[in-house]
């Protein structure tokens, strides 16, 4: 079983070690294998928490790690029981989870990479996701001199087009785009991004499965959806609280805030827990983007986490639990909260109706702009620093 199957469980290559592996998947599941608690755990966390990692920590590929066999083989029983919540923002949270930490993963093996190439850990190189891809032509380095990674890269406008939003805002608007020869500027990070969208495609591909919940695989299945099930209506939010007094917040949310005040940038799980407290409190994200504007987060990647937690077409995640975050180190117990509440949005509602109504000042009312959506529109290229050195342009 190759350990790197088991990290990129969406490559062509770990399908066919899926297909290749001894046992078939219901027999896995008619066996109750440690697959499908771990498959379990997977949309669990996806759901809840916008991760796949494992609770226990993240799954790297080394010989110390999880068992790669019952990682790689929960993927396609994640897939089983996405599709059995029967719920499309389920499988939409689902995909972009999957997405997300596969590319911490490969962020993390391009780093190692550039740091140490002989690895004890099974890596992946850039080209080889541009292969997996089919976007080893339509991407090409930009020739860098003394560095030996390049920062920039030109991808060629069909793909562009295809793997990017412009709901990821103005910057990945052609019009605001260095293209020349058919091909489109872009940094090193932001071709990531680009990849990210091909990842959240491929395993949204196929979802959801058809099937007889009564029959099968689905039937053998049943008691594990039932708790996703029971767990997501548990933790579900009723509805936003829709009063954003910050100095009702609990402590770890200050903290936070704080820390990307002073500048200083914060781990994907403390954006992603103030992300979710901030949409579950109410927020639009471009409220969130302008609370926000004074600090480390950037407005591109406020925005597309907010998108993707404020989904208006079905149910609202709350954040992580006070627990969770007490396991991230984000939060350390303060004031004995977990008492009040398992979770930071309950704590705040606690704090919202102890108060007097007379006493709350809505932030959103004391900024208005905000509150409108209305956002800088001057004609400024939208990455800084890059000069829109323009051969050719042309509107999305
Ligand atoms: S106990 Fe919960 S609400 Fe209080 S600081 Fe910790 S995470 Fe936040």
């Amino acid at each position: 079983m190759d350990a790197l199957h088991a990290k990129y469980p969406f490559f062509e290559g770990a399908r066919d070690a899926v297909a290749g592996a001894s046992a078939s998947l219901p027999e896995l599941v008619a066996d109750d294998a440690p697959a499908v608690e771990r498959a379990r755990e997977r949309v669990e966390r996806a759901l809840l928490e916008g991760t796949v990692e494992p609770e226990t920590g993240e799954f790297g590929g080394s010989a110390a790690d999880v068992d790669a066999r019952a990682e790689l083989l929960s993927y396609p029983i994640a897939r089983i029981l996405v599709s059995l919540l029967d719920s499309e923002p389920a499988i939409e949270k689902y995909a972009a989870a999957e997405a997300s930490t596969a590319l911490d993963r490969l962020r993390a093996d391009l780093e190692r990479d550039d740091g140490l190439r002989s690895t004890p850990t099974p890596t992946v190189d850039l080209d080889d996701v541009l292969a997996e891809f089919d976007l080893s032509t339509a991407v090409r380095a930009e020739p860098v001199r003394g560095s030996r990674d390049p920062s920039h890269y030109r991808i060629a406008v069909g793909p562009y087009l295809r793997l990017s939003s412009p709901s990821w805002g103005d910057s990945w608007r052609l019009v605001n785009r260095a293209l020349a020869d058919g091909a489109v500027r872009v940094s090193r990070e932001e071709l990531l991004e680009a990849l990210g969208a091909a990842i959240e495609a491929r395993v949204r591909e196929g979802l959801p499965f058809e099937l007889d919940a009564d029959e099968g695989i689905a039937a053998e299945l049943e008691s594990r959806v039932a708790e996703l099930k029971r767990l997501l209506s548990e933790r579900t939010y009723a509805g936003p609280i829709d009063v954003v007094a910050p100095d009702l917040f609990p402590p770890c949310m200050e903290n936070l805030i704080g820390k990307a005040e002073r500048g200083v940038e914060l781990s994907g799980p403390e954006s992603f827990a103030l992300m979710a407290f901030l949409v579950g409190i109410g927020m639009s994200p471009d409220e969130v983007v302008a609370f926000c504007a004074d600090t480390s987060l950037d407005a591109e990647g406020i925005r597309y986490q907010t998108e993707y937690l404020a989904d208006d077409r079905g149910t609202q995640y709350p954040p992580p639990t006070c627990e969770t975050l007490s396991n991230y180190g984000i939060c350390h117990n303060e004031e004995d909260h977990m008492r009040v509440a398992a979770d930071p949005l309950s704590y705040y509602e606690t704090r919202v109706k102890a108060a007097d109504d007379g006493d709350i000042v809505d932030w959103r009312e004391e900024h208005g702009r905000a509150a409108t959506g209305s956002e800088s529109d001057d004609g400024e290229p939208a990455v800084e620093g890059e000069e829109p050195v323009e051969e050719e342009t042309a509107e999305r």
